[in-house]
């Protein structure tokens, strides 16, 4: 099973990298997979270059064997959608379990992710209570199911439900509720607030020394 964690990592913080060692751990897999994009197409103009996000992953992940990078995205150059990484993700696997893992506060918009229709076909997704959902109401999170419904994927009973099934399945899950964004770490640089805690060392010691995120 290939489990891939998409995002922009601007930077790299301690939630996705305590998300991403729980996922691992909670599937029994060797392996979880981040995978920054080139450009955010919904977040342009903020924020640090490819390069210097993948140098951030880069170093975060160096202690860690259960986290990988994918940097398929990053090495396309230009601002690419999903359904293409899925598309080259599913030729890779063959019919093996393919799982896309996204927050809530991402899932929610999927529905209008470029040909959405199509990734039901292609994978499954896993969907990660961020702290601030964690006690919202059932309904908001019925909603939530409801849309993927719509979009073809229908609910895995089990964990191991998810990890039977190629494509077409989703999952929530609740894992260690870590309160941190990057927003939140930008905005901290920005203002001369530290960081030290909410990422790695290296990753502090990186954006101070190519003083990212001052502007
Ligand atoms: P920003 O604050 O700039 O929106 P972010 O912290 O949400 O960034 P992204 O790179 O946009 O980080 O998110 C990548 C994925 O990580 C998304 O699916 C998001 O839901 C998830 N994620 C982000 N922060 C956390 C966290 N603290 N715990 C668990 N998942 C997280």
């Amino acid at each position: 099973m290939r489990v891939v964690f998409g995002g922009t990592f601007d930077p790299v913080h301690i939630g996705h990298l305590r998300m991403a060692n729980e996922l691992a751990s909670y599937l029994s897999l060797d392996k979880v997979y981040l995978m920054p994009c080139f450009r955010a197409v919904h977040k342009q103009g903020v924020g640090a270059s490819s390069e210097h996000r993948l140098n951030m992953l880069a170093l975060a992940l160096e202690s860690d064997n259960s986290i990988a990078l994918d940097d398929r995205e990053s090495q396309r150059g230009q601002a690419s959608y999903t359904i293409d990484s899925l598309q080259e993700l599913r030729q890779e696997v063959g019919c093996e379990p393919l799982c896309l893992v996204m927050g809530t506060d991402v899932a929610k918009g999927l529905a209008s992710w470029l040909r959405i229709d199509e990734f039901s076909k292609l994978t499954n997704i896993i969907v990660i209570r961020r702290p601030d959902e964690q006690y919202s109401g059932l309904d908001k999170e019925r909603m939530l199911e409801q849309s993927l419904e719509a979009l073809s994927f229908s609910p895995a009973a089990t964990v191991e439900d998810i990890k039977m099934a190629s494509a077409g399945k989703y999952i929530m899950i609740n894992l260690t509720a870590l309160e941190v964004s990057s927003s939140h770490i930008r905005k901290s640089v920005k203002q001369g607030l530290s960081i030290r805690y909410l990422v790695t060392d290296a990753v502090r010691e990186y954006i101070c020394d190519n003083a990212l995120y001052q502007n």
